[in-house]
C-alpha cells in the first residue's frame, strides 16, 4: 500500500470530520450545513470555491502549472430518509435521517484529496472537485448540469468513487464497461369500453387485454433482447376495475413497472418494445392503449480510456489489489448522468466485509474510516497522473 505521509497526517482531522458529518445527516437539497463545511475547509486551503449550482453544490478548483487537461472529481453528500439503529458514539443526531451509503465518507475523502493536492500541487493541469448534492433519488446531478456545470467547468473526464461492503479495506475495483444499471419506469392504460359482465359482447374488455400483455412481457427479455446482454422488465403494479364491483366490466387496466439494462442501445430497446407489445396488444383486441416510458437515471458505463487512467493510479496505491473483474450493481448511480457528457470512470472502493448491517442503506450500516486513506490517496494519485504538462 502506497498512502503518502501527508495523507496520513491529515487522518485524525478527516475521520473527526466524518464523524461530524455522520451525526448531522442532510437529505437531497437540503445540504446546507454539509456544504458550508465543504465550501470552509476548500477555501481554508487555498482553492477556489463557487457555490449554488443545484442549490447546494459546492464546486472547487485548484490550477496547477501550464497542463491545458482539466479534469472533474465528484463526490456526493447526502444521507437517507431513514433512521439509525446502531448505537455509535456520532450516531445520527437527526431522527428519520442518517448517512446509510456512505456519502459522509465519499465527502472526506475528496476533501482530504483536495486538502493534499492544495499542499503538494503535484500535477499540471486543473481539476475541479465537484460536491454534488442530492444523489438518492432526488436528481442532483442532472440539475448540476442543467444549471451548467460543465459549461462553468469544462472536463476532458470525470470519476466518481463509491464504498463497497464486500470488497476488503485496502482494496478496490476498477472495471471498463457497465457498473450500474439504467434505472426507469414505464406505465400501460389499456382504454376499452366498460360494460355489463355478463354482456362482454357489448363493450371492449380492457383486462383480458392487459392479461394477455403481461403474459408476453418476458419475451421482450427472453426472445427480443441479445441473451449476452443483461436487462430486466418487471411489472410492479396493476389496477382495474373494483373488487366490489364483480359484474363490472371496467373502462381501463393500468399496469406498469421497472426496466434495467447496462448499455444506452438496450435500454433504447426496452423502451421501443414495451411499447410494440402494448401497442399490439391493444390492436389485437380493438382497443387503445397509452404508453409512457419515463427515463429516470442513465447506466453507468466506464470509458475505456478514463478506466485505464483510473486504474494506473489505482496500482500506483492499491499494488496487486486492484481489482479489475467486479459485477456490475443493479442499483442506479446519477454519476451516470455526468458519464453521458465526457468519458468517465466509476470506481469501488472496498468497505470491508459484507456481513449484516454492513450492506448500503440498512438501518446499522456505516461507512468504514479505516477506508479513508485509500480512497484520499486513489484520489490523489489519479490527479498526479491524469493531469501532466505537455
Ligand atoms: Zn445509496
Ligand atoms: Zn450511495
Amino acid at each position: 500500500m502506497n498512502v503518502p505521509d501527508q495523507v496520513a497526517d491529515d487522518l485524525s482531522f478527516l475521520t473527526a470530520l466524518r464523524h461530524d458529518l455522520h451525526a448531522h445527516p442532510e437529505l437531497g437539497f437540503e445540504e446546507v450545513r454539509t456544504s458550508d463545511i465543504v465550501a470552509k475547509h476548500l477555501e481554508e486551503a487555498g482553492i477556489g470555491v463557487h457555490r449554488g449550482l443545484a442549490g447546494t453544490g459546492v464546486v472547487g478548483t485548484l490550477k496547477v502549472g501550464d497542463g491545458t487537461r482539466s479534469i472533474g472529481l465528484r463526490a456526493d453528500m447526502d444521507a437517507l430518509a431513514m433512521p439509525e439503529t446502531a448505537a455509535r458514539p456520532y450516531k445520527s443526531t437527526v431522527p428519520g435521517k442518517m448517512h446509510a451509503c456512505g456519502h459522509d465518507g465519499h465527502t472526506v475523502m475528496l476533501l482530504g484529496a483536495a486538502r493534499y493536492l492544495a499542499r503538494t500541487k503535484g500535477f499540471s493541469g486543473t481539476v475541479h472537485f465537484v460536491f454534488q448534492p442530492a444523489e438518492e433519488g432526488r436528481g442532483g446531478a442532472r440539475r448540476m448540469l442543467e444549471e451548467g456545470l460543465l459549461e462553468l467547468f469544462p472536463c476532458d473526464a470525470v470519476y466518481g468513487l463509491h464504498n463497497m461492503p464486500g470488497l476488503d479495506v485496502g482494496e478496490i475495483a476498477v472495471v471498463e464497461g457497465p457498473q450500474l444499471a439504467s434505472s426507469d419506469s414505464w406505465h400501460v392504460v389499456f382504454r376499452g369500453t366498460g360494460t355489463h359482465g355478463a354482456k362482454p359482447h357489448l363493450g371492449r374488455d380492457p383486462i383480458t387485454a392487459m392479461g394477455s400483455f403481461l403474459s408476453a412481457l418476458q419475451t421482450i427479455v427472453g426472445r427480443v433482447v441479445d441473451p449476452l446482454q443483461p436487462a430486466v422488465v418487471s411489472a410492479c403494479s396493476v389496477e382495474a376495475g373494483d373488487p366490489k364491483a364483480l359484474n363490472v366490466i371496467p373502462d381501463f387496466a393500468a399496469i406498469g413497472g421497472t426496466a434495467r439494462a447496462y448499455s444506452a442501445a438496450v435500454r433504447d430497446q426496452l423502451e421501443q418494445e414495451i411499447g410494440r407489445l402494448a401497442q399490439g396488444t391493444a390492436a389485437m383486441f380493438g382497443i387503445e392503449a397509452d404508453y409512457e416510458f419515463e427515463r429516470r437515471i442513465p447506466p453507468t458505463v466506464n470509458d475505456a480510456d478514463a478506466t485505464r487512467r483510473a486504474r494506473e493510479a489505482a496500482i500506483s496505491v492499491f499494488g496487486d489489489r486492484v481489482r479489475t473483474a467486479f459485477p456490475p450493481s443493479t442499483a442506479g448511480d446519477d454519476f451516470a448522468f455526468f458519464g453521458q457528457q465526457v468519458p468517465g470512470c466509476f470506481v469501488w472502493l472496498g468497505n470491508g466485509p459484507a456481513v449484516e448491517g454492513a450492506l448500503h442503506h440498512n438501518t446499522a450500516y456505516d461507512f468504514n474510516d479505516e477506508a479513508i486513506p485509500y480512497g484520499v490517496a486513489y484520489w490523489s494519485a489519479l490527479v498526479e497522473r491524469e493531469l501532466v504538462s505537455g
